[in-house]
């Protein structure tokens, strides 16, 4: 493909870019015939906040027994919990869902990033309530090294692996050697050590895949992953057992929220705000006030309970009153940088495994959209939709900022597609590339078992959920616990039970 050529693809870029404080939209200006377009998104005032700006607050205009402040699969599934309650639902993108946000292309499903979820986790739980039916992936993830598809990388694909004898073994032996020390269960001290050290001793081969898997699912390479997180996963995807959990739909975990969103809306939509950032969270003595901006309008409502469903990288800079070591360890937490880019092609590419892992290239994995629904009666895949993981470092970020930046990735990620299989030298007829410049936490040696703990401990009024207060790595399943854990909180602090023990039930420490 000539540079020419690839400027004609249809290139549409969405997200924010800060922690929920997207570019200034000029930046945006499109180059030669390129087309972005951008979602409407909520910056000024996020910026505002984050520069030490000072608000005047209005008068306190109503009273709600809660108010929910993000409309992620935390936040909403909250407010589903607490449908029985007052609530306020306060969400400063335009359109609910978070990390777990579902776009479509001619009447198909993608995701902008969660993927898949587990059979009888709490999303999963809440998915089948709401009445969605997420379907089996049923299919262990393949490998593309060398030039080769390597099916099942973990089990029979290990003599498979294009590399000397060598390396191989040294595959199966780490692979033993780490499910022997995943029986081990020594949590704590698992948990502060980096899975590096238990590379060292082998091949560079072994470093990259789990570099590349790693950032893929909790952001960080081998060298800032807890082994305990590694391990956590590797002892199911390395089982001789192996039993694929894994469910979705197309949309991925989006269309968790889509669904949810529409279920509450049909009956609680003057009470649900897309647009509306809210700006401070402050604590009184029996109450708490909350200000948020709506259509250019600062308002301030009294709760007497509030869930914090944002991420602690937010929640840290809009609630007054959090101990200032409380705040450090949410501070301490790290999030990384994370687009994510689908290609839409109008003729069968790829529809050989879920989701094929892809060390040394500019995309760690991809997946096929339509997976899980390709095979049903009366289905017909029209757009083959594959939807690419392009962790980057935190030192990166600031590539998200330009249209050049942006592009930049995109191309690699294309040009590297191309060149793995002779079968992917196929233009797509559309990109769409999804910025956000803080979605994941990322999962450090002894964030799960030090930092979260700390992070998340509620103050008399305020309930930190988010996926951020569980681990041990990002998922829905995590939003969905916490808020869970939130909405009971909630119902006891109403019913007049202590925060501390309110929070001891549900096992937070205060
Ligand atoms: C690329 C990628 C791939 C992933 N893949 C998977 C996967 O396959 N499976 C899986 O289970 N998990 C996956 N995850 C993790 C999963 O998406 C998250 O754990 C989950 O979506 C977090 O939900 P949440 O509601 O806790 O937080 P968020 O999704 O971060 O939601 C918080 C919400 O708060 C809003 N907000 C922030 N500040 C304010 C404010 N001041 N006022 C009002 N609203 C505010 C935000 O706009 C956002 O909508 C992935 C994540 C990423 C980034």
């Amino acid at each position: 493909m000539t540079p020419t050529r690839r400027d004609f693809i249809k290139f549409v870029v969405a997200g924010s870019i800060a922690a929920g404080c997207p570019i200034d939209l000029s930046l945006l200006a499109s180059p030669g015939d390129i087309e972005p377009q951008v979602d409407g998104e909520h910056f000024e005032i996020c910026h505002q906040v984050r520069d030490g700006k000072t608000f005047a607050h209005p008068p306190v205009s109503k009273t709600h027994d809660v108010v929910i402040v993000g409309g992620g699969i935390s936040g909403l599934s909250a407010a589903y919990f607490l449908r029985s309650k007052d609530f306020l639902l306060l969400e400063k993108e335009e359109h609910w869902g978070g990390n777990a946000y579902r776009e479509d292309f001619q009447g198909q499903g993608y995701a902008t990033a969660s993927a898949y979820d587990f059979v009888a986790s709490d999303s999963a739980v809440l998915a089948k309530e709401i009445g969605l039916e997420q379907l089996p992936v049923n299919f262990p993830d393949p490998t593309i090294i060398n030039g080769k598809w390597v099916a099942d990388t973990w089990r029979g694909g290990l003599d498979e692996l294009p590399y000397p004898q060598p390396v191989r073994d040294a595959f199966k032996k780490f692979r033993a050697e780490m499910l022997k020390l995943g029986a081990t269960k020594k949590l704590e001290r698992l948990d502060s050590e980096p899975l590096s050290k238990y590379l060292q001793d082998y091949p560079p081969e072994l470093t990259a895949w789990w570099d590349a898997y790693g950032q893929s699912n909790w952001g960080a390479k081998a060298k800032d992953t807890s082994v305990y997180v590694a391990l956590d996963d590797f002892v199911e995807i390395a089982n001789e057992k192996f039993e694929d959990t894994r469910i979705t739909l197309p949309g991925g975990n989006g269309a968790i929220t889509r669904k949810l969103s529409e279920v509450l809306l049909a009956k609680f939509s003057d009470r649900m705000f897309t647009g509306a950032t809210t700006i401070s969270v402050d604590p009184q003595k029996d109450s708490v006030n909350v200000t948020y901006a709506l259509g250019g309008q600062l308002q301030t409502v009294a709760a007497k309970a509030v869930i914090m469903a944002a991420p602690k990288i937010i929640a840290s800079r809009i609630v007054s009153g959090i101990p200032d070591d409380q705040i450090d360890a949410m501070q301490s937490i790290r999030y990384s940088p994370y687009p994510v880019i689908n290609m839409i092609f109008d003729k069968p590419v790829y529809n050989r495994g879920y989701d094929t892992w892809c060390p040394g290239n500019s995309f760690t994995d991809f997946i096929v959209a339509d997976w899980t629904i390709r095979n049903q009666p009366g289905y017909k895949q029209k757009y083959n939709i594959l939807t690419f993981y392009t962790p980057m470092q935190e030192k990166d970020r600031k590539k998200l900022l330009t249209i050049e930046g942006c592009q930049k990735i995109a191309t690699d990620v294309l040009t590297d597609f191309k060149k793995l299989l002779p079968e992917f030298n196929v233009d797509p007829i559309e990109i769409h590339m999804f910025r956000r410049g803080h979605p994941m936490f990322v999962a450090t040696p002894g964030n799960f078992t030090k930092t979260i703990p700390a992070a998340r401990k509620p103050l008399d009024r305020v309930f930190f959920a988010n996926t951020d207060s569980e681990g041990p790595e990002s998922l829905a399943a995590g939003g969905v616990a916490a808020s869970k854990k939130g909405a009971d909180w909630v119902e006891k602090r109403l019913a007049g039970t202590s925060s501390r023990r309110a929070a001891e039930s549900v096992g937070f420490a205060v």
